[in-house]
């Protein structure tokens, strides 16, 4: 264990975040990391648990207290090589995980949790920094070959793991860079994109082939993808929600995805026609998850003249809720770096009408105040507070409410079949296809990193075994010799 007496000793210590006035005028990271004795010390709370909660807590299954302790004692590169025996991101997740390993960690039944999170990324950042991660290329190719079509966090996993096991790996994007969602979706101030640059290079140097701007089942046949001895199927969920309210089709009302993916693309110099800007707008973000979040934090960023949110649920408390106890994922408010930058929070609160005027230009928003009635063993049912209705000036809408599954383009193309939600059906990550499988949140629907990550490399795993009828590759929170750099 870390030190018998740290978690008394040491109180839980994040990284802090630059002044909000600094950091919205720019689209970098902005967080603070702790330095090394910090870093040491956050790992000596770890109690070393006899169950350790925060492991069954990780979809990775990292292996938590063992890392904990290697930071503790100084062994960083050790701490490294068991890091990446399990997760082959640690940089993406350690960024951006909403750490569910925390929220089981058995400290924070009495204290704050330990920081894995912070402890991750300084693991890997100074993986990085000291020449630790190096392309490992596999000594021997069995002769098989691989179709991984989509880049996210779910296809870079398989892709990687495949790699390591011998198979020739192609990777398709339809888009013109690598990453996914990483890429387009997340904004660059939760993460930089240099991040996933670093580690592509490592994937290639490894031998796995890119290929952008292939967009299957479109502008390359599926039926070219029988060259391949199996394919990993990576696309994602991305059928965006809208909702069925008189004047959606106003000039004003965007979807979140594609406000977001212009600034990315903006900033690294792509062309973007008529890139919708909140400059000095009144906007409005309907829908209070992490892309809703997203789009606070790139409006303030623009220079919008106003942020409110909207969201539709009733605000959840700010403790863990007794509804949802330790080791439970908490229902609790979240408060994210975006919204410290300035936003007007409202819950319980639906848009009837998006006002435009005569030239078909947004101008307002009328809502009505709602509330949600249970009625055991019946669906919730959303009833209309009379009386409260409101019209709120809106220049900007931004629609982030979410996706409603995958794109059904490659399930009707390759006849693969689909579950009641439209995920792909792929039990065991195997399609009713045999030498097709499915991972990510294209199998799960739209879910976290860190799930896309486990499935990628357990769709691996089973890919592996498929062709090879056996395989080495690493089961979930068991590392393997494969698996590491
Ligand atoms: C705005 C936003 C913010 C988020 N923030 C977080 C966060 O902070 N933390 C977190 O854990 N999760 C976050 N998520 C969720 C997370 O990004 C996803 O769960 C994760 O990226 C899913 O990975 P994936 O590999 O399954 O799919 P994706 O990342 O969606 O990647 C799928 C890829 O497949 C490509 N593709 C699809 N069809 C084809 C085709 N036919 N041919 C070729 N390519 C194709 C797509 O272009 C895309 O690049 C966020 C999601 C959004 C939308
Ligand atoms: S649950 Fe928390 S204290 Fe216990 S081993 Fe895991 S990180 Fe350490």
């Amino acid at each position: 264990m870390g030190k018998i007496t740290g978690f008394k000793e040491f109180e839980r210590q994040d990284e802090k975040y630059t002044e909000v006035k600094d950091r919205v005028k720019n689209y970098k990271e902005f967080t603070v990391p702790l330095n090394e004795s910090e870093i040491t010390e956050q790992g000596s709370r770890c109690m070393d648990c006899g169950i350790p909660f925060c492991h069954s807590g990780c979809p990775l299954g990292n292996l938590i207290p063992d890392f904990n302790h290697m930071v503790y004692q100084g062994e960083w590169q050790k701490a490294s090589w068991l890091l990446h025996s399990t997760n082959n991101f640690p940089e993406f997740t350690g960024r951006l995980c909403p750490a569910p390993c925390e929220k089981s960690c058995v400290l924070g039944i009495i204290e704050d949790p330990v920081s894995i999170e912070n402890i991750e990324k300084s693991i890997v950042e100074r993986a990085f920094k000291e020449g630790w991660i190096k392309p490992h290329p596999p000594k021997v190719r069995t002769g098989k070959t691989i179709a991984v079509v989509g880049s996210g966090p779910a296809g870079l996993a398989a892709a990687q793991q495949l790699n390591r096991a011998g198979h020739l790996v192609t990777v398709f994007e339809r888009d013109d860079a690598i990453g996914g969602l990483l890429r387009y979706g997340i904004p660059n101030f939760k993460m930089e994109k240099g991040i996933i640059d670093r580690r592509l290079a490592i994937l290639i140097a490894e031998g796995i082939i890119f290929k952008t701007n292939v967009n299957v089942g479109v502008n390359y046949k599926v039926e070219d993808l029988k060259a391949f001895d199996a394919v990993v199927l990576c696309g994602g969920a991305t059928v965006r929600r809208s909702l069925p309210t008189p004047g959606i089709d106003a000039k004003g009302v965007v979807q979140a995805m594609d406000f977001l993916t212009q600034q990315t693309k903006v900033l690294f110099g792509k062309e973007v026609k008529d890139q919708v800007m909140a400059t000095d707008k009144n906007v409005i973000v309907i829908g209070g998850g992490d892309t809703g979040s997203d789009c606070v934090g790139t409006s303030n960023r623009h220079g919008a003249k106003s942020v409110v949110n909207f969201e539709i649920m009733p605000k959840p408390p700010g403790h863990r809720s007794p509804t949802t106890p330790w080791p439970y994922w908490p229902l609790q408010l979240k408060t994210t770096s975006s919204h410290k930058e300035g936003v007007v929070r409202n819950w319980l609160i639906n848009t009837k009408e998006f006002i435009k005027d005569k030239e078909g230009k947004l101008t307002a928003l009328k809502t009505i105040n709602v509330e949600w009635k249970m009625v055991p063993g019946q669906r919730p049912q959303l009833i209309e507070i009379e009386g409260t209705e409101k019209t709120w000036p809106c220049d900007l809408a931004l629609l982030a409410l979410g996706f409603t599954g995958p794109e059904a383009t490659l399930s009707d193309q390759l006849g693969l079949e689909t579950d009641a939600r439209s995920n792909y059906k792929a039990t065991k990550y195997q399609t009713n296809v045999p030498n097709i499988f499915a991972a990510g949140d294209m199998r799960r629907g739209q879910s976290l990193i860190v799930w896309a990550i486990s499935e990628g490399r357990e769709a691996a795993r089973e890919v592996d075994r498929f062709l090879m009828g056996r395989t080495n590759l690493a089961t979930k929170g068991s590392g393997d010799l494969l698996s590491v750099h």
